[in-house]
């Protein structure tokens, strides 16, 4: 296998005991980390590997976006109708974009926060995804777009009641053929089972995905108590709140992701931490809805797995993070707060959710784990630790560019330059469909 020896960057590995090595290097053998160590003391042994120069900048793992909806991409510069609330949101915005989509709008759709997500460090995505009018294929057309672009990715076909039976059977059958097809297979592609909120699906549908997800091996990945209207729904409907139900129905666990989870009372608190359920938190949507902040600090604290997603807004982690750390201090009116956890929703538990689901140890630099890694244009201009590594992250890797991405060993950006996509070519190829999704978009009601 050929080897790749990154040399004179600033290592920075969460999962590794020395945590910061200056002037460190890092030795990667096929899709695998061989060695990390100094350059001084990697450079003589690997005669033969392709030298790459992190000239003093910040050489990091890869990160992992834990929610993150590819197909929301055609939704930049549509005209919708106003909404003046979350449903309406969705009614309005969501649920008619889903529906106008065709299967090459879910490729394209894609490639563009593929292309987004290389340039900004993230080599994993886990994906929630809707196209009710062209399920069948739908995970698949994902796929390929992942496989193109060389991102580590999961996707879940949201199961929803709302599109009636014919994409309802489309949908729970997409899930469980694409998961019964990739799960096992290699490291790059996994399958979850997706529900779109407990608002939009029945007792009977849960019912039967929960089922359908345990018989293929399968986490289930669902919406949970985004808005408050949400739980209301549960309340009317089943006499209990969302997360209980999700619970009675067998939904939770350590496979299963809840994105949101912001109108959690204590006792759905406590069935998060019992079961180890993982709760996405998404603090940049959750501001452009005006929905609410998690209380992900209380939940953390709880002992319940809270990990960071982008639900669509961004693909860029980086950004998010810093985000999750300035919406706690707002909301809870303390500047003392949020400034570790905001970075190890993302670097760690993130990365340990997504080594279970990928089977390989991601979100480290250390020898035996995958090959995702970054090169950060943050050369340290204060001393970097261990102990003040949280910092670095918020106020120098936050707005410096990211040169190269490497996933599972293949460099998928160097020096600045993508190589797996053309975003002139994709451009065109979106520019070319979205007006058509635009005009579907605009005559369904
Ligand atoms: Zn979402």
């Amino acid at each position: 296998m050929s080897q790749t020896l990154i040399i004179h960057g600033t290592v920075v590995s969460p999962g590794n005991p020395d945590f910061v090595i200056e002037d460190g290097a890092v030795c990667v053998d096929g899709t695998t980390i061989a060695e990390v160590g100094t350059t001084a003391d990697l450079l003589p042994r690997y005669p033969g590997a392709a030298v790459v120069n992190a000239a003093g900048r910040v050489v990091m793992p890869g990160m992992v976006n834990g929610h993150m909806h590819l197909y929301s991409t055609f939704a930049c510069g549509l005209a919708g109708e106003p909404a003046i609330n979350f449903p309406e949101i969705l009614k309005k915005l969501w649920w008619k974009l889903d529906r106008a989509l065709s299967l090459e709008d879910v490729y394209y759709s894609a490639m563009v926060p593929y292309y987004r997500a290389i340039i900004s460090g993230t080599t994993t995505v886990i994906d929630h995804h809707a196209s009710p009018w062209a399920v069948k294929g739908s995970l698949r057309t994902l796929a390929n777009a992942a496989t193109a672009a060389g991102v580590r990715s999961s996707f879940c076909y949201e199961v929803s009641d709302r599109d009636g039976e014919e994409s309802l059977e489309a949908g729970l059958a997409e899930n469980a053929e694409f998961a019964g097809e990739v799960n096992g297979q290699g490291n790059m592609l996994r399958g979850m089972f997706g529900l779109h909120a407990s608002m939009t699906v029945s007792q009977p549908t849960l019912e039967r995905a929960v089922t359908m997800a345990k018989e293929v091996g399968a986490g289930i990945h669902v919406h949970a108590a985004e808005d408050i209207s949400d739980q209301e729904d549960s309340l009317s409907k089943y006499g209990k709140r969302v997360v209980q139900r999700y619970h009675d129905a067998g939904a939770l666990g350590p496979k299963t992701i809840l994105a949101h989870c912001i109108h959690v009372d204590a006792a759905e608190r406590t069935l998060l931490q019992e079961s180890g359920t993982f709760v996405a938190h998404n603090p940049e949507s959750n501001m452009n809805n005006a929905v609410g902040a998690a209380d992900i600090l209380g939940m953390l604290a709880q002992g319940i797995r809270v990990g960071l997603g982008t639900d669509g807004m961004t693909s860029n982690m980086i950004e998010e993070a810093r985000y999750a750390m300035l919406l706690q201090r707002q909301v809870k009116a303390d500047p003392t707060i949020a400034f570790g956890e905001a970075v190890d929703i993302l670097v760690r538990n993130n990365a340990a959710f997504a080594s279970e689901q990928f089977g390989t140890k991601l979100g480290t630099l250390e020898k035996g784990a995958a090959a995702d890694l970054i090169i950060v244009e943050h050369y340290p201009f204060t001393p970097i630790s261990a102990a003040n590594w949280y910092g670095h992250f918020l106020f120098g890797v936050h707005p410096s560019r990211v040169t190269h991405t490497m996933c599972n060993g293949r460099f998928l950006m160097a020096e600045g330059k993508v190589l797996t996509i053309s975003p002139e070519i994709v451009a065109a190829a979106a520019r070319k469909l979205s007006p058509l999704t635009w005009q579907r978009f605009t005559e369904i009601n």
